[in-house]
């Protein structure tokens, strides 16, 4: 039995553990780092499948998890898009893959072959650069792979999952879209994770990320945690307005059952032109979205 002193002191040397708990301090993200390697990904130039600046980002994104302590795995598979077989590849670098609690960060590193939205005509066959579409979201999560080597999560273990063949589809039809994630989510054995967490065209100078809708209708409560974290870090880039129905990456792990949201800004005036160039992206876009998933990461506490 406890007196009502030794209860006193219990209670207050529980308070002091809380705190302790709660000001885990967050590591810093570099929006400057991961901006270099959105630059580094456009040097190799489009990264259409089957094209040899596919296979040198492949071996990039590859190299890059490994020097920075992921287990790698690759998935190979082939589809058939306009006549054409691709070949595709994702990229999972999982930290801490023995832990049961899981969240799941991905993004497509494909980048659209045609340019079928361009101003000019002669540009709608050309494959773009992709720096908002594709880059940006690799060069976020390359980072945080090297945030994750340096600081151990608690609870969580993580994968990051880098897809192929997302953006090869043609408008209207969604089968012909986010070949990678479908892939991967089909041959997917292990136990549910906890969090899928999607970002794509984060890059855009002028960011501005509305409510994706399958996300709110889906995962309402993810989409309310990450929005109260942006909240918290008084950014206004992320606002409450639910946008139309975004058929992304995200979308397999929501047919599967899987708690998953897509972080996107759809109002980009350059998508699936020739314009999508580094010069319309910002570091400070990159820095926005890392802060908000390193805090993400480095605090959720459920599972
Ligand atoms: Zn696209």
């Amino acid at each position: 039995m406890m007196n009502n002193k030794n209860i006193f002191y219990f209670f207050i040397i529980l308070i002091i553990i809380a705190q302790i708990g709660c000001s885990k301090s967050i590591p810093e993200f570099s929006g400057d780092k991961a901006f270099q390697y959105l630059e580094k990904q456009c040097s190799f130039g489009p990264r259409n499948p089957n094209s040899d600046s596919h296979l040198l980002c492949k071996n990039y994104i590859i190299n890059f998890l490994e020097e920075n302590g992921a287990e790698v795995k690759t998935q190979d598979f082939s589809a058939e898009v306009r006549n054409e077989t691709y070949n595709l590849t994702n990229i999972i670098g999982s930290y801490y893959p023995q832990r049961r609690n899981r969240i799941f960060i991905g993004a497509h590193w494909d980048t659209r072959p045609w340019a079928d939205l361009d101003s000019l005509e002669e540009n709608r066959n050309l494959p773009i650069m992709g720096a908002n579409d594709a880059a940006s979201g690799v060069a976020v999560i390359l980072h945080l792979a090297e945030i994750l080597i340096k600081y151990e999560p608690p609870l969580f273990g993580i994968d990051l999952l880098f897809f192929d063949g997302e953006d090869a589809g043609t408008q209207g039809t969604n089968d012909e879209w986010c070949l990678g994630s479908k892939y991967f989510v089909e041959n997917y054995q292990g136990r549910e994770p906890d969090f899928v967490v999607i970002i794509d065209m984060i890059g855009d100078s002028d960011l501005n990320i509305n409510i994706e809708r399958y996300s709110y209708q889906n995962s309402p409560e993810l989409v309310e945690q990450i929005w109260k974290i942006a909240r918290a870090q008084n950014i206004s880039n992320f606002n409450t307005k639910i946008s139309d129905f975004i058929y992304d990456d995200h979308y397999p792990f929501l047919e599967k059952g899987f708690n998953a949201i897509d972080i996107i800004d759809f109002d980009y005036p350059y998508w699936h032109t020739l314009q999508d160039t580094p010069d319309k992206c910002s570091p400070l876009s990159l820095q926005i979205i890392g802060d908000v998933l390193t805090e993400f990461i480095y605090k959720s506490n459920e599972g």
